[in-house]
């Protein structure tokens, strides 16, 4: 298999907007859940840029478990990733739906993100698969690490090689927390496949209190790089503020992702 450290040994790296994912350094994309607004996006990106983040994700099209739920910006949304991307320099993380939106949202984001509940959305995969951007793929929440890496397999297997895996937590029977980050995932998955293996400690945990203890433990397990969510008001964000970092967080991340990076 294209995916397999039999069929390639080597590390792969992944360049997502001129950032390695898969080498030596741990980038750190992070920004809201939705993009919401001009200000509080270039506000947001402002801020990372200069507190060491390395890529800005915001989702324009959302997938929401209720459909009464705020769904996402749309074109507008890519529009404002895009302004963020020139104004800071910061590549653009942005997840696609459906395959019929492949060509829009690639010609705005530097990253395709797959959602977890389009993991194994075939024709989506193939369809991102017969482009040349990079793929953030994340686990579904429900899938084996062998399910997971046969749908980077799809993507691999219609010629597009920049493949990143994103582990973002499984259900379990546990609901202290929103999903169960599952860091095995991590150590099996380095071990079976030579592409770059992220963490999401946001969506993996559900409540920010946790999300920089699993960043650090992310790290020190082998994550090639992390994907958080930051607002500026998680209070009033308008997904997923409860799983948001504000910026003081965000910063104390960065130096404590650091730390463990440097005693590896
Ligand atoms: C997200 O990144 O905001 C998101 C919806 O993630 P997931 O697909 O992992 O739930
Ligand atoms: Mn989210």
């Amino acid at each position: 298999k294209l995916a397999s450290r039999e069929f390639r040994p080597e590390p792969t790296v992944v360049a997502a907007g001129g950032v390695p994912f898969g080498g030596d350094a741990i980038p750190i994309i992070a920004g809201p859940c939705s993009v919401e607004s001009e200000a509080g996006l270039l506000e947001i990106a402002g801020f990372l840029r200069r507190a060491g983040g390395a890529a800005l994700r915001g989702g324009a099209f959302k997938p929401r478990t209720s459909p009464y739920s705020f769904q996402g910006l749309g074109q507008e949304g890519l529009r404002l990733l895009a302004l963020a991307r020139q104004v800071t320099g910061l590549p653009v993380v942005t997840e696609v739906m459906a395959p019929e939106q492949v060509e829009q949202v690639a010609a705005y984001a530097d990253v395709l993100q797959i959602g977890a509940r389009n993991m194994q959305n075939f024709p989506l995969l193939q369809a991102v698969g017969r482009t040349r951007k990079p793929v953030l793929l994340k686990r579904g929440f429900m899938a084996t690490v062998e399910e997971w890496l046969l749908a980077a397999e799809y993507i691999l297997a219609e010629g597009n090689p920049h493949v990143i895996l994103c582990e973002r937590g499984i259900r379990t029977f546990e609901t202290s927390t929103r999903n169960t980050l599952d860091l095995n995932a991590v150590a099996v998955a380095k071990s079976l496949t030579h592409l770059p293996v992220i963490v999401d400690p946001s969506h993996g945990t559900g409540h920010r209190e946790y999300v920089i203890p699993l960043a650090r433990a992310a790290v020190a397990v082998g994550a090639d790089g992390l994907i958080v969510e930051v607002h500026p008001r998680p209070d009033q964000a308008l997904s997923d503020g409860n799983q948001s970092l504000d910026f003081a967080q965000f910063q104390q991340l960065v130096e404590e992702v650091e730390a463990v990076a440097r005693a590896l």
